[in-house]
């Protein structure tokens, strides 16, 4: 069954669930932080100093590199571009699949994530946009933010779409199941290659650290790049009114997402680096995905998009061009 792309006039009415139950959106703090709030994160970060005991290998550093890559596809590809942004459509089934890999990253589930994010282009870098490192400064747009009550919540008001997925809806109040799963498969794999490959120098516990502990911390702030410095380091190649930039090595760094100025001017394609030598392998892994079924009706970039980046290239090229007139009459 496909997963339908419209959005559901007929979804349940907006509630917000996370520390305050019922609580409207609008009086939800969203400045105080509590200790007991920043308590999972500071854990998994904690965890990573088990490296001192538990040692290193090969084999369970590869294993963090391949899960750091895998999981920052998911987020980027499904819940940012699908989530978020609906910008391509899949089946049903393969839609929770990526919302339940997506979950093992410990960003909680894709309804939270794409509240979110939806309310973030809603209000971009204005004072309602919760992470705009211009209202509260770089670290808080970076971390913060989303230790604050409303940070925690998810904002369900900007996701009737997705709440008609009962099994959505279902891991979002459940998302600790990933990381649950996650610690789990590294256990087993971890003891499994102990037993039958003592050569490769691993263990159960070196492999719950490097797999998930040290993998996952580094993805979360490969993530939250995007909302800190893709919003203070980088060029605009349109002027989107934000602070939106675009930033290769952030793109290579999420596969794809550091072109976010592209992706602020028009978020509602699947691609974010809008030329072929703009890096951006979370939509190649889509567009083969699209060969065997996978996911269809990819967004592509509208022509007006390339006429606006057109007319600013020649902007921009006009702008050089009497600045050097000017340098030379005055030398
Ligand atoms: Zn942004
Ligand atoms: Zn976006």
């Amino acid at each position: 069954m496909a997963a339908d792309p419209t959005p559901a006039a007929r979804a349940r009415p907006a509630t917000n669930t996370g520390t305050t139950g019922q609580t409207a959106w609008a009086d939800l703090d969203h400045t105080r932080v509590r200790l007991r709030d920043i308590a999972p994160i500071l854990s998994i970060h904690a965890m990573c100093l088990g490296v001192i005991w538990v040692g290193w290998s090969w084999v369970a550093v590869a294993v963090a590199v391949a899960l750091y890559f895998i999981r920052m596809f998911v987020i980027t590809a499904f819940y940012h571009r699908y989530f978020s942004h609906r910008t391509f459509r899949t089946h049903r089934a393969v839609q929770f699949a990526f919302a339940l890999l997506g979950t093992t990253s410990a960003q909680r589930g894709p309804c939270w994530w794409a509240g979110h994010h939806r309310e973030h282009h809603r209000h971009s870098d204005e004072e309602p946009d919760l992470h705009s490192p211009w209202w509260k400064g770089v670290l808080w747009s970076h971390t913060v933010w989303f230790l604050t009550e409303k940070g925690r919540a998810t904002n369900w008001r900007a996701i009737p779409d997705w709440q008609k997925y009962p099994e959505l809806v279902w891991l979002e109040r459940n998302h600790l199941i990933g990381p649950a799963l996650l610690i789990t498969a590294m256990a087993i794999l971890g003891w499994t290659l102990g037993v039958w490959a003592p050569g490769l120098g691993t263990n159960g516990w070196q492999m719950v650290v490097w797999g998930f502990a040290i993998s996952t911390s580094v993805l979360y702030h490969g993530t939250f790049t995007i909302n800190s410095l893709a919003h203070t380091i980088g060029s605009q190649r349109f002027k989107t009114g934000d602070d939106s930039r675009n930033n290769w090595w952030l793109a290579l760094i999420t596969l794809g997402e550091g072109w976010h100025n592209n992706h602020h001017e028009y978020p509602g394609t699947v691609r974010q680096g809008f030329y072929w030598w703009e890096f951006d392998p979370a939509y190649w892994i889509l567009k083969v995905m699209s060969w065997f079924g996978l996911v269809w009706d990819l967004r592509p970039v509208p022509a007006s998009v390339y006429e606006r980046a057109e007319h600013a290239k020649a902007e921009r090229a006009a702008g050089v061009g009497r600045q050097r007139q000017r340098s030379r009459g005055a030398a």
